[in-house]
């Protein structure tokens, strides 16, 4: 193997990076302390440079080392924010099918609601047209007791069909009172037959939005998905596997995603738990890679969050 006296990566700083400082010099005058923290970075990154150059021999043997701590806390940040925008748009994405299957189910049971009522009435409507028969056999055969009142041989049988007769138009009356109690259920079925169907008309029309809502956003998430990830490896090349490799696997163990973290007021932007003074101090040197004893999630100083942004 050819010893990379003056490998060109080890020396300037990631082109991405470079690029990235151009627009950011013109920053409003009231952002005057985040400039000085960025040329405070810039200074610190020269400096860098030197001490690079000098270590290099010890650190040919790590084919990523020739990036500083730095570099790769910066390349790691970046990594992060990219990273949970993919799963930002995974979770939009996994919930939209989601609304859609809620709508589909949702008119599915209205459907089956609307049918079960259409059997209902159709099954009463028979049974009034049967009550209604009834009546009329009823009343034929009341004629039919009144005519043989006309030819009776004794009191007994003139009382005897007027029991029939009694009792026939008791019979009249009580089918009556169940045809309209029959058609005042049926007539509350018709309408929520009716007030059913318009909803179901409403849910079908959100239901053909939500398909086409669902159709853009996936093409177009999966589009923007592509160019994250494109982005997303490219500054997997500033990081070397083994700190890859913690990164995948805090990331994976995180309910949240998040393996880089920024220090907020004095703690871990992961767990929230206070980190030592000490440890602070070290984390603003971005001399090392330093994770929290807590969560095991690398942390970040916003020197380099803002760098970032
Ligand atoms: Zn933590």
């Amino acid at each position: 193997m050819a010893k990379k006296k003056s490998d060109p990566i080890a020396t300037s700083e990631p082109s991405k990076l470079k690029k990235k400082e151009t627009p950011k010099i013109k920053t409003e005058p009231k952002k005057e302390k985040e400039k000085t923290e960025k040329e405070k970075l810039k200074n610190l990154k020269v400096k860098e440079k030197k001490t690079v150059e000098k270590k290099q021999k010890k650190e040919e043997k790590d084919e990523k080392a020739e990036f500083s701590s730095e570099q790769k806390l910066v390349a790691l940040y970046n990594l992060q924010q990219i990273d949970s925008q993919v799963d930002k748009i995974r979770i939009i994405r996994g919930e939209l099918p989601l609304e859609v299957q809620d709508l589909e189910d949702e008119i599915a049971g209205l459907g089956t609601r609307v049918e079960n009522y259409i059997q209902e009435t159709v099954s009463q409507e028979k049974s009034i047209l049967e009550k209604q028969n009834g009546i009329k056999d009823s009343k034929i055969l009341i004629k039919r007791y009144e005519e043989q009142q006309m030819n009776v041989r004794n009191n007994r049988e003139y009382d005897s069909l007027s029991k029939e007769i009694e009792f026939q138009n008791l019979e009249i009356q009580l089918t009556e009172k169940r045809i309209k109690e029959f058609q005042s259920s049926l007539e509350g079925k018709k309408q929520e037959i009716e007030r059913l169907e318009s909803v179901l008309d409403e849910r079908r029309a959100d239901l053909d939005i939500k398909k086409n809502e669902l159709g853009d956003i996936i093409a177009e998430t999966e589009k923007e998905e592509r160019d994250l990830i494109k982005s997303s490896e490219e500054n997997q090349k500033f990081i070397e596997e083994r700190l890859l490799t913690a990164y995948s696997r805090i990331r994976k163990n995180a309910r949240n995603g998040l393996a880089v973290v920024q220090i907020e007021r004095d703690a871990c932007g992961g767990c929230f738990n206070k980190i030592p003074p000490q440890h602070q101090l070290d984390i603003r040197m971005h001399k090392k890679i330093i994770v929290c004893e807590y969560c095991g999630r690398i942390l970040v100083d916003d020197g380099i969050v803002n760098y970032v942004k």
